[in-house]
């Protein structure tokens, strides 16, 4: 828990929200600039800047609440389908340094883009993708980083 973060403060029950779900590790409410009807957040209850320093339980707690949200959040709002997201990282546009998965409604004619579409860094040649693979292959084996 942080004292200054607004995340943890609508943990604490110390900032209002829309809440739609809570469990033991998780909690789920509506953003309050939303890009579409039902743009919810689902959070960590741990405070925890990104992905890759949750704790095993709160990834999986958090994958299991978004796995049980998404179709009454898409059914709430009539959305056919939804856009799921995580800026992880501050140059990938996050702004409030407190995992949280993005949910985000779409329909056909909505005009919004693709994850793909984030970055236009260029794209890397065929042996350049074998290199990357290799590389985080070897990086992320239980020797070098233990699961
Ligand atoms: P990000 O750029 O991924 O860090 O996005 C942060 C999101 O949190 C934005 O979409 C904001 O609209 C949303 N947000 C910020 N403060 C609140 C709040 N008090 N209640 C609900 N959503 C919030
Ligand atoms: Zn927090």
């Amino acid at each position: 828990m942080s004292d200054r973060c607004v995340f943890c403060r609508i943990i604490r029950g110390e900032t209002s929200s829309y809440k739609v779900y809570e469990d033991g590790r998780a909690l789920a409410f509506l953003d309050i600039n939303p890009s579409a009807p039902g743009h919810t957040l689902i959070i960590p209850k741990a405070h925890v800047a990104r992905v890759e320093d949750l704790q095993e339980e709160d990834a999986i707690s958090l994958f299991s609440a978004l796995h049980r949200l998404v179709e009454p959040i898409q059914r709430a709002v009539e959305a056919p389908a939804c856009t799921i997201g995580i800026n992880n990282g501050p140059e990938s546009g996050q702004e409030i340094p407190h995992v949280h998965v993005h949910v985000i409604p779409r329909s056909r004619g909505d005009h919004g883009g693709i994850i793909q579409g984030v970055t236009r860094t260029g794209r890397p040649q065929r042996h350049e993708i074998a290199e990357t693979a290799a590389k985080i292959r070897e990086l992320a084996s239980p020797d070098v980083r233990p699961l």
